[in-house]
This record gives C-alpha cells, sequence and structure tokens, in this order.
C-alpha cells in the first residue's frame, strides 16, 4: 500500500504515487502485461490539445457536498468549471433523493494582475470572510489555481487562521492545473483535505454503513445493501459535511470506479481503519459475481452474497440473453476516462458487442492500494479478450477524431461531453451516459444494451448531421496513424 501523508497539505500527484501515464497506443493486453511487469513510461507529444485541468476534478467532489461552500481561489476564467457542477447538481438530485436542490454556494476570489504582483491572500481572507457571512456554509474549501501558485500565496496559513476565526472547517486544497497532467489527481487533492480536515477518527464501526465513492449516478446501492443490512454513504456528491466526518467508522468502502476511488479508500483504510472492497467495481455479470463475494467476505455474510448472487442472476439472465440476440454482430468504440472506460469495455463483452478501440484519458499503473484486482481493464481482458486498438489520449480529440474514422464502428459510447459529437460527425450513433451506475450490476447490462439498441435505431440524426458536418482535420492528419505526433 502506498504511504499517505496527511500532514502535508498537498496529495502527491498520480504520476509519482502511481506510475500514471497520458499515451499509449497498442492493445489492451500488451498495456495490462506492462503495468503489471516491466512498468509504463509516458511519452511526450510533439502537437498537444487542450487537456483537462484537475481543479475541475477537485471542484466535482467539492461543489456537490450540500452544506458547504466553495471558493476558488485566481483569476475567475479558472472558475467557470465550478459552474457546470451547480448545472449536474440540479439535474441528478433527483435520482439521489434529493428533492429540492439548492444553489450551490460557488465564489472566486477574481485574482487582478494587480494581486498577482502583490499577492492575493488579503483578498482570500476578505472572501472567506464574506462567504461564510453570505452563505453560512457548514465548511468552506479553497482550491488552488495555477496563478495563486506561481505567485506562491499561502492559502494553506488563511485557511487554517480563517478557521479559528469563524469555528467551521476551511479547507485548502491544492489542484493547480499545472502541478499534473493527470489531472485525476483533482479528486485526489479534493478527498486529501477532506480526509485531513473533516474526517474523523474512531474506534467504532458502524456495521450498517458502507461508504461508496462515486460520482452523481443513481441509487442503486440502497436495494443492493438492504439485503446485508446496511446502507451506502455517498461520498461526496450530495453527502452533507456531517457524513463526511463519520465517514470513518464505517463497516468497508466501495467505489463505482477505481480511479476515482483509488486514494480515498487507501486513506479511509490505512488512517482511518476502513477496509476496502479488495474487488473491480461491479460491471459485468463476472465481475459483479466477484464484487458482490468481496462485500460478502469483507462484510463476514458471505451466504447472503450467494444468495443476492442467485437471485438477481435468475431474474437478470434470460433477458440480458434476448438483448444479446438483438445486439449481435454490433461493433462499439469507447472513450471516457480510466476506469469507466474501462467498465464500458466489460458491459460491452457481456453483450456480445465486439469493442473495436478505445480512447482512454489517462492510465493508472498501480492503485493505491497496491491490489491488482482493483484493476478493471485487467478484469475485462481476462473475462472477454483483448481490446485491439487501445489508445491513451489524455483526451486529445484529433487522435480520438482519427481512430474512429479509421474503425468506423456501429456505435461510440462516451462517458464525458464534448466527446460524442466526434461520432455524430461521422454519422456514428453516438451514446453519453452521466450516470456511472447505470451499466451497473447484472440489471445494468440490461439498461445500458436497451440504451445501446435505441441509440442504434434512431441514427437519423446523427446520418442528417454527417451530411451537414465539416471535418475541421485535413486529409493528410486522418490518414496517418493516431500516434503521429509520439515523441517516439
Ligand atoms: S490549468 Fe491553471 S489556469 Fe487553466 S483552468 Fe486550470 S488552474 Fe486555471
Amino acid at each position: 500500500m502506498s504511504k499517505n501523508n496527511l500532514k502535508l497539505p498537498a496529495v502527491e500527484i498520480r504520476e509519482l504515487r502511481t506510475n500514471s501515464i497520458t499515451g499509449y497506443d497498442g492493445n489492451a493486453k500488451d498495456l495490462v502485461e506492462k503495468a503489471h511487469s516491466t512498468g509504463l513510461k509516458d511519452i511526450e507529444r510533439g502537437f498537444q490539445q487542450c487537456a483537462g485541468c484537475s481543479i475541475t476534478k477537485a471542484a466535482c467532489m467539492t461543489v456537490l457536498i450540500q452544506d458547504a461552500a466553495v471558493i476558488e481561489h485566481g483569476p475567475i476564467g479558472c472558475s467557470t468549471c465550478l459552474h457546470d457542477f451547480n448545472f449536474t447538481y440540479m439535474v441528478n438530485g433527483k435520482l439521489r433523493g434529493v428533492g429540492a436542490p439548492t444553489q450551490r454556494k460557488i465564489f472566486s476570489t477574481n485574482l487582478q494582475e494587480k494581486d498577482t504582483v502583490y499577492g492575493g491572500t488579503r483578498k482570500l481572507e476578505k472572501t472567506i470572510r464574506d462567504v461564510y457571512e453570505r452563505t453560512h456554509p457548514n465548511a468552506i474549501f479553497v482550491l488552488s489555481t495555477c496563478a495563486s501558485a506561481i505567485i506562491g500565496d499561502d492559502i494553506e496559513s488563511v485557511c487554517d487562521a480563517a478557521e479559528d476565526e469563524l469555528g467551521i472547517p476551511i479547507v485548502s486544497i491544492v489542484c493547480e492545473g499545472f502541478r499534473t497532467r493527470v489531472w485525476t489527481t483533482g479528486f485526489d487533492a479534493a478527498y486529501h483535505g477532506i480526509a485531513r480536515k473533516l474526517i474523523e477518527k474512531s474506534d467504532k464501526r458502524d456495521e450498517t454503513k458502507i461508504n461508496v465513492i462515486n460520482f452523481w449516478g443513481g441509487d442503486r446501492f440502497t436495494e443492493w445493501f438492504a439485503p446485508f443490512g446496511c446502507k451506502p454513504n455517498y461520498i461526496t456528491p450530495y453527502s452533507t459535511v456531517n457524513t463526511l466526518k463519520h465517514s470513518g467508522d464505517a463497516a468497508a468502502t466501495v467505489m463505482a470506479c477505481s480511479t476515482l476511488g483509488s486514494y480515498l479508500a487507501n486513506v479511509l483504510e490505512t488512517e482511518f481503519g476502513v477496509p476496502e472492497i479488495e474487488t473491480a467495481p461491479p460491471y459485468g455479470i463476472a465481475q459483479t459475481d466477484r464484487w458482490f463475494r468481496a462485500l460478502g467476505k469483507v462484510l463476514h455474510k458471505e451466504d447472503i452474497a450467494e444468495k443476492v448472487i442467485a437471485e438477481k442472476k435468475e431474474k437478470y439472465l434470460p433477458k440480458i440473453e434476448e438483448l444479446r440476440e438483438k445486439l449481435k454482430g454490433l461493433k462499439a468504440y469507447v472513450t471516457g476516462g480510466a476506469a469507466h472506460g474501462h467498465a464500458l469495455l466489460s458491459v460491452l463483452g457481456e453483450l456480445g458487442i465486439e469493442a473495436v478501440g478505445a480512447s482512454i484519458f489517462h492510465h493508472d499503473a498501480v492503485f493505491d492500494s497496491k491490489r491488482v484486482e482493483n484493476d478493471q481493464l485487467k478484469e475485462r481482458v481476462e473475462d472477454f479478450g483483448d481490446v485491439k486498438h487501445y489508445r491513451v489520449c489524455s483526451k486529445q480529440e484529433y487522435e480520438l477524431a482519427n481512430a474512429l474514422g479509421k474503425l468506423k464502428p456501429d456505435i461510440l459510447l462516451s462517458r464525458h461531453g464534448g466527446m460524442t459529437l466526434w461520432g455524430a460527425k461521422y454519422g456514428i450513433p453516438s451514446l453519453l451516459v452521466g450516470d456511472e451506475h447505470l451499466s451497473m450490476g447484472y440489471e445494468g447490462i440490461l439498461d445500458y444494451g436497451e440504451r445501446i439498441l435505441d441509440t442504434i435505431e434512431n441514427d437519423e440524426f446523427v446520418k442528417n448531421l454527417q451530411k451537414h458536418a465539416i471535418n475541421p482535420y485535413t486529409k493528410w492528419w486522418l490518414m496517418q496513424n493516431p500516434d503521429y505526433f509520439f515523441e517516439k
């Protein structure tokens, strides 16, 4: 297991902590083998388009906490991503039983050129006070940006002083974009702050509580945990400062995505004594079997796990079989973050759809737990075979447009907005599902498979769009290999 140091304000970046990479072109089997044997080496690109910023990931894990406020300490432009999560909060609130979602409490210190010369800490002190007086939150998160990091503002000291003055947790999150090329480090940065300042240690275990580290997906877990006599404690979207505080006394931690939860699950286990489930999330039948068994093991309720597996399989397998018949012969391409992209590849395998390729944003060579069982791509390769054209693309759309144009799948599956447009421009039916729980479990295979079928059957829009779409890339580029700009 990796060593965590909650005394330090910043989490170690993924490039160093988990040997994560942002460039690879080959096949999934080779990538998995290298990750677990000789190791992976990142590549430089001779040409690079805009990529992600870790502040977006830190934002989504803090903005969606119901009773907290978030301050972005930097130029106003860096805060645009925070407002996206206001929309997410409103739209997905009902999926999580939040009937009347409130407006998010999002602020910026709006640093100006003058502040970058004289320093921005005074502005930050004033902003923290103003935000406290205006919104009365139960905690305030302060997110750093490239500008505040470059001028060396001591955000941690300002937060500590404000905490003493105001009597609520004021949490500094070190997430400026230039720290890392693997922007999922932003998740770790937010969790690091939460673990340092919010989560309390406990000698007692609440045997009815299971931490679920996830995004904003619908509530699958209440029903799944009920036979075990447990309830989910969701971290962090739609949580409260109080529920987060008490996540250190749960009976176990599970997650919707190994990439998302890797750091916090490991911290909860090593620093707070909450065991992390020893397998990847439940996508695909084989993996869902393993997941329920691992859950049963950690709760010492193996018999209940077997009963749940048997009942669910009896209910869903015949329907999945029927669906497989309808989807026979289809080819799909996947784009998304690791490891949810890996999860979608497993769901495709289960539905009998050929995964012709994937453009996944980064790859974690190891996980914080160092458990090889948490590697969802490895499970996919072992359960359903290789994915021949597998790329790690750092969200480089010019590489996706190139690969997609060559492979011409029947459907493009995406987890991130903005990527499906490439499928649509080529006239390829494209499916974007923001609810990461939709494809989870036995029922998820059915739900997601039916969405795939719907998308393929209703392709008129993309076919029309293709007739009028202009591809901004030259014929020359589309004829090159997608790894053309990788520095060899
Ligand atoms: S990369 Fe830096 S400047 Fe750009 S949005 Fe992120 S924090 Fe702001």
